[in-house]
Parts: structure tokens; C-alpha cells; sequence
């Protein structure tokens, strides 16, 4: 991309309603515009990275066997009478009536389509295990939306939902969603760590929330720094085993980590004074076994050779998409602005021309713009007419991982300047091995 054909509207100033870095670091660097309270347009820097990390949930799902699949964002307000739900969610849900003046809602969560999708097309045991999740909008009207994307009204959600025949097979879904989430995280370039937690209105016993670290975060949260060694990399696993799945469960559950609603100071206390940890942290995702909530009451049930029919197991699980890039940013910035991890970054290199206009250097960087684009580098190429300080600001503070910058004085010893936006060490090298190490650097995330 060209930037003097992009839509980056950035923003010098600081924009005074924004309360914490990410917030404002995605209103400067043009990423959202905030329509409504809690309510955004993704512009296309931020549509950009929404798509990257739906992406890459997308595949882990799909590793895992789960099917993607999409539901309406518009309810009929009778499934949630029939769980209960209509009247227990309370102000959060945002009811509307159609021209009839039937009762309808706007989805904060899917417990009960999914559930009326299965009872009506799904009724053998044969039939399960079965995982069906989706990407979609949500809406909570939130009493305060607030830090930007991060606690919006509308959202965007991974929600997934499984059916099994009895709670050991439910138990190794919880697993296997507890083993693709932590991937999902890694490759996001994110440490999300696993903390027991309160169930709240979905209800149900076992459940797991994700946190990644930051001052900023709403939770409190306490645990064993021994968590933070546990890494999945490139291993292996099988999601169709269950000893597999429980036994990496077990080794990220087995360190002590919860949040302030579950914490328990006694069992913190054993955790080796050293290791203790307080902070805070940003609820990225969260998994629940629920059992027969939702199937007893909505009669989704199962035939089976020995019991008859039973209501199957359920459990519900959520990644906040958009929530998520926040958290990215919250956890990657410095005071000049956003340091994406290249796994989610909106381009790979940007380029940066020092002389637009001068001959050779134009030159120089078309060059390079067309071979990083074949080589799928995906190039922001900034091509105005600004001076050189305007450019490297502008770069610094959208963050893309690695920049080459292209001027007359360098082109004349045949060199280009590749410089880390992390770590800010340039070195200088010819155009091709800039391109050749960009090269290798994306084949490896
Ligand atoms: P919270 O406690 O932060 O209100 P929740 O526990 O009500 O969230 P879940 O029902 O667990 O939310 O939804 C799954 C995920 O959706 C959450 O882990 C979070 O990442 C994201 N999410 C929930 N509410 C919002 C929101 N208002 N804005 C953005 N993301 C959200
Ligand atoms: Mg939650």
C-alpha cells in the first residue's frame, strides 16, 4: 500500500477523552473513530488487525475440529424466555421491538440460538462430540463504556459452544478449548495467563478467564510468576487425545493464578514468597463448562443405546476479538506509539523515502515496494511530499516491527537503513539482503 493512497488519519495531538495508552493510541494512529459511546468504526488500519487476529482464531479453532459457522446479531426475545435469561440479563441487554411488536434483542452472547440450531437438527449420541463457534458483533449496553474498544457496547467476539453426551467428554472440550486458546494467544504474540474464575450469568461450575498483564487492567490478579516460563511453541498436540489435553491443562493450572473474585490468600501464602505476584490484567477470553443449564431447560437432548435420551453437556467459551487490541497494545507501546508483534502487525515493513522526488530515490524505494509486495511482505510505502521527521513519527507511531529507510546519501554507498521499531538499532545493507532478512523474520512467526 501506498500511503498517499491510504486512509490513516493520524493524529498529532493527544485526543483528551482517551483515558489509557491503547485508547489513544488507536485514535491517533487512525485505526477508530468512536461513533457512539462504546460504539466504533474500524477504519482500515484497524479493520486491518481485526482481520489478522480473526485469522489466526480462526485456524486454531479449525485445528482444534471445531466448526466456523456465523448467527444472526438480531434474537427473537422467546428462546431467552425459554432459558430464563430474557429477564435475569437485565439493563445490558438491548431489547427492541420489530413492526409487529415482537420482542427482539440484539446478541450479547449465543447460549440459547445455538442451543435451538442443535435441538432442532441434531438428536443422536452419533452426532457428538460437536464444537460450533463464530465470529460475530455483540451487544452489551455496558453502565460505562469505557478505554476505547476495550470495554465497548459493541464488540467483536469469538464465542463457541460444545455439545457432548456426558461430562467426561465435556470435560476434555473444556481442555481442548483451554489447549487452542493458549496457542491462539502465543501466536498473537501474547501471554494470556489462565486464572480460575466466578461463572457470573452464564452460569456452571468449571471456568477459566485469560488475563494478559497491564497496569491499565480492570482485574486485580495474583499469581505464581512460575506461569509466565510455561510456553506451547511449536509442540505438537493432538486434540483428539485426551490425556494429551489434560495433561497440558494440568501444567497451566497447577501454578496458582486467579483473579480477585476467586483468590484465596491461604493457598497464595504457600506459593514461594519470591514468586507471589500482584498486578493487574485485561480479560482476554474465557471458557465454561455449564453442564445441562441450557439443555434442560431449552430440551436439547441426545438419544443414546444405554439411557435413552439425555440432555447433552454444554459448555461456552469466548475470545474478545476487538478487546484483544487493546490488550496488544496496552502490553507493546513506548512513548512514541504502538510496537505490533509481527504476527498481527497491519504491514510488515514500512518504507520510508527521506528525498520524495529526487530521481534515485524514488527509484530506489518502487523498487523495493514492488519486491517486498511479491515476496508478501505487505509494504506501507510512504510516499508524500513530508519532511523526513514527519515520516518517521508517523511510523513510529502506527509501529510497524521493521522500517527501511531510503536516501540519496546511503543509495551512493548502494545501501538502505533496516531499523527495529523495538529495539531502534539500524543497520545499514543493500535493498535485496533488507528484503531477504524481512523475508526470513516472517517465516519464522
Ligand atoms: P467482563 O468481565 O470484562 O465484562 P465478561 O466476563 O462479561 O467480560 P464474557 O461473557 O466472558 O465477558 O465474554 C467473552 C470475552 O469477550 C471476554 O473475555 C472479553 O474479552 C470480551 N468482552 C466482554 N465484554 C466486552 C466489552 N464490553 N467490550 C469488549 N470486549 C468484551
Ligand atoms: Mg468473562
Amino acid at each position: 500500500m501506498r500511503l498517499s493512497k491510504y486512509f490513516l488519519p493520524v493524529l498529532k495531538e493527544n485526543p483528551s477523552d482517551a483515558a489509557i495508552v491503547s485508547h489513544r493510541l488507536m485514535l491517533r494512529a487512525g485505526m477508530i473513530r468512536q461513533a457512539q459511546s462504546g460504539i466504533y468504526s474500524w477504519l482500515p488500519m484497524g479493520f486491518k488487525v481485526l482481520r489478522k487476529l480473526e485469522n489466526i482464531v480462526h485456524d486454531e479453532q479449525i485445528r482444534a475440529g471445531h466448526n466456523p459457522m456465523l448467527m444472526p446479531t438480531m434474537q427473537s426475545a422467546d428462546l431467552w424466555r425459554e432459558s430464563g435469561r430474557y429477564e435475569d440479563y437485565g439493563q445490558e441487554m438491548l431489547r427492541v421491538s420489530d413492526r409487529h411488536g415482537r420482542d427482539m434483542l440484539f446478541g450479547p452472547t449465543n447460549e440459547e440460538l445455538i442451543t435451538d440450531i442443535f435441538r432442532n437438527n441434531v438428536k443422536s449420541y452419533k452426532d457428538l462430540p460437536m464444537t460450533l463457534y463464530q465470529i460475530q458483533w455483540k451487544f452489551r449496553d455496558e453502565v460505562r463504556p469505557r478505554f476505547g474498544v476495550m470495554r465497548g457496547r459493541e464488540f467483536l467476539m469469538k464465542d463457541g459452544y460444545n455439545f457432548d453426551v456426558d461430562k467426561p467428554s465435556a470435560m476434555h472440550a473444556y481442555n481442548r478449548h483451554m489447549v487452542s486458546y493458549l496457542r491462539t494467544y502465543e501466536r498473537m504474540g501474547m501471554k494470556a495467563i489462565p486464572m480460575r474464575a466466578d461463572s457470573g450469568p452464564i452460569g456452571g461450575d468449571d471456568t477459566h478467564e485469560f488475563l494478559v498483564l497491564a497496569d491499565t487492567g480492570e482485574s486485580e490478579v495474583f499469581y505464581d510468576s512460575a506461569i509466565l516460563d510455561l510456553h506451547l511453541g511449536d509442540r505438537e498436540v493432538d486434540y483428539d487425545n485426551w490425556d494429551e489435553c489434560a495433561a497440558i491443562f494440568k501444567e497451566w493450572t497447577t501454578p496458582y493464578a486467579r483473579t480477585d473474585e476467586t483468590h484465596d490468600a491461604a493457598k497464595f501464602a504457600s506459593v514461594p514468597i519470591e514468586r507471589q505476584m500482584t498486578s493487574r490484567g485485561i480479560e482476554v477470553g474465557q471458557i465454561f463448562y455449564f453442564g445441562t443449564k441450557y439443555s434442560e431447560s431449552m430440551n436439547a437432548k441426545v438419544s443414546t443405546p444405554d439411557d435413552g435420551d439425555v440432555p447433552v453437556h454444554m459448555g461456552s467459551h469466548g475470545i474478545g476479538v476487538s478487546r484483544m487490541i487493546g490488550a496488544i497494545i496496552e502490553a507493546s507501546h513506548d512513548d512514541k506509539g504502538i510496537i505490533w508483534p509481527e504476527a498481527v502487525t497491519p504491514f510488515g515493513v514500512g518504507i520510508v523515502n527521506l528525498k520524495q522526488g529526487d530521481e534515485e530515490a524514488d527509484a530506489a524505494c518502487e523498487a523495493l515496494y514492488k519486491s517486498a509486495t511479491a515476496l508478501g511482505l505487505d509494504p506501507l510505502y510512504d510516499d508524500r511530499n513530508e519532511r523526513a521527521g514527519g515520516k518517521f513519527a508517523s511510523m513510529d507511531l502506527i509501529g510497524l516491527p521493521w522500517r527501511i529507510t531510503v536516501g540519496p546519501r546511503g543509495l551512493k554507498n548502494g545501501v538502505v537503513e533496516l531499523t527495529s521499531r523495538k529495539t531502534g538499532v539500524s543497520e545499514e545493507m543493500t535493498p535485496e539482503l533488507a528484503i531477504e532478512k524481512l523475508v526470513k523474520i516472517y517465516a519464522s512467526v
